[in-house]
């Protein structure tokens, strides 16, 4: 009988210690859009454009009507979104250029991704797609972070596997998977969406208790315009035929998030897996900048791409996650890019002790806990901070942007959410709370470090001309030597 005790006794601690190990914690995967118009998708807009798997993890989770960026351009927003910081902290509001032999040209080593911190606290970690955030070795995917990598280091890509060339620009460069060059011979978007789908797939049957973060950075639909004959087809209907290619790289990639869904699914990973999904910065829109950028639609909201104003920061944001999120819910707080490290710390139980996150857990707003605006303000500022900044609360904006009709503007967002209405010249209390805001916070930043692309390439042609002067004149200046 003791006997017999002993053994259940024993069973039965098997049992609870099986039950206290096994890992709850949800896998996290941050899906990036890359210059999408506001409502070029089915949730956010009277669209066109055919969305069908993105609206249906909006409407099963949660859609956050005020869900922003903390830069109108992709490297300083990727860079603030993977840190969990303001890219102002440590110097870079500017685009990284591709420069593999430049050991200072990325994301600084001082920082660290929030896939770092969830790798240290056991979870398998993967980058699809775009980097942007350096070339040289040191900075490369592997080494910030992610377990696995499969994309490219560069802020663009060619979609056509024909167009890859290493005698030609960054944008036709190969891809890589993990350090190695590979070939792909597909659609890029279905590449790496089919890419992402097997890592599910394989994560799945290696390791089903091991949660996983996958960051799926899509180049869609960033330009250069290019989207496969069978899909342009559904599109011809609209008038523009750039909107037409346009169209069908937004569809490519919904049907490539499809893939990814399918998969969860079927390797019972859908229930606990949240999915975030956003855009980098808002959409090209035809300016006096660059009036031939006419594919995108960021309506209701005015600008895009570079501006301050709601269309350059505002982006489509939805999380998704069965086991916690209720379905159909519509969050008006203020929601920041730099919630998603925030967020997925506090799931994962990394570690924050450096104290360097400013995002805010957005857990109990989702789950319906918590109720109100998870941040207080946010704020914005490009390189040039003296003449372009903003700030924005849930009652107001106050900015300074030289913008077609706008420059130095302050609108009220619960009444002109569009920022029809420039009323700077009252509210001037206001103001000078918003600015106070804006210039506490901007104590705590750097001024930028890094060259824009444009400038960075002549400043690196001059590097190299003045290395080979300086060695040919060494040459010329050596003592010729002669034989016996
Ligand atoms: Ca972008």
């Amino acid at each position: 009988m003791l006997k017999v005790t002993k053994l259940l006794y024993f069973i039965l601690l098997l049992v609870s210690l099986s039950v206290t190990y096994a890992d709850e914690r949800p896998n996290i995967i941050v899906i990036l859009a890359d210059d999408l118009g506001y409502n070029d998708l089915g949730f956010t807009g009277n669209t066109p454009i055919q969305t069908p798997n993105l609206d249906e993890l909006a409407a099963g989770g949660v859609i956050f009507k005020n869900g922003y960026v903390t830069h109108p351009y992709c490297g300083p927003s990727r860079a603030g979104l993977l840190t969990g910081r303001y890219q102002a902290r440590f110097g870079m509001e500017n685009n990284v250029s591709y420069s593999p032999y430049d050991p200072n040209m990325g994301l600084p080593l001082s920082e660290k991704t929030f896939a770092k911190r969830l790798q240290e606290v056991g979870y398998k970690t993967a980058v699809i797609g775009k980097w942007h955030l350096g070339g040289a070795e040191h900075f490369q995917p592997n080494n910030r972070g992610f377990d696995y990598f499969y994309g490219f280091l560069d802020g663009g890509h060619h979609y056509n596997p024909d167009q890859v060339s290493l005698n030609s620009d960054g944008y036709s460069l190969p891809l890589m998977r993990n350090k190695e060059v590979v070939l792909f011979d597909e659609y890029l978007t279905t590449a790496l969406s089919r890419d992402a789908a097997q890592f599910v797939a394989d994560i799945s049957s290696q390791d089903k208790d091991t949660p996983f973060m996958m960051y799926l950075s899509y180049n869609a639909p960033h330009a250069p315009l290019q989207a496969p004959a069978e899909t342009i087809k559904k599109y011809t209907h609209l008038e523009n035929t750039n909107r037409q290619i346009y169209a069908a790289m937004v569809d490519e990639m919904d049907q490539g998030i499809g893939m990814v869904v399918d998969a969860l699914k079927k390797h019972n990973q859908y229930t606990n897996t949240l999915i975030f999904f956003l855009s980098d910065n808002g959409g090209l829109y035809p300016d006096s900048w660059w009036p031939q950028f006419d594919w995108a639609d960021n309506s209701p909201y005015r600008h895009g791409k570079v501006a301050l104003m709601e269309g350059g920061v505002k982006v489509p944001f939805i999380a998704h996650w069965p086991a916690k999120i209720p379905k159909g819910e519509k969050f008006d707080g203020l929601v920041s890019a730099l919630d998603l490290a925030a967020t997925s710390v506090a799931l994962a139980g990394a570690d924050t002790s450096d104290g360097k996150l400013e995002g805010v857990d957005l857990t109990p707003y989702m789950t319906g806990e918590k109720t109100g605006s998870p941040s207080q303000a946010l704020f914005w500022r490009l390189e040039e901070a003296d003449h372009i900044w903003a700030v924005r609360t849930m009652e107001s904006k106050y900015m300074n942007q030289a913008l077609p009709g706008v420059n130095r503007a302050f609108f009220d967002m619960t009444t002109d959410p569009t920022e029809q209405y420039n009323i700077v010249d009252s509210n001037l209390n206001e103001q000078t709370k918003l600015a106070k805001l804006w210039n506490d916070w901007n104590k705590g930043n750097m001024n930028n470090i890094l060259y824009q692309s444009n400038e960075y390439k002549q400043a690196r042609a001059l590097f190299y001309k003045e290395l080979f002067e300086k060695n040919k004149q060494e040459a010329i200046n050596k003592k010729t030597y002669t034989v016996k």
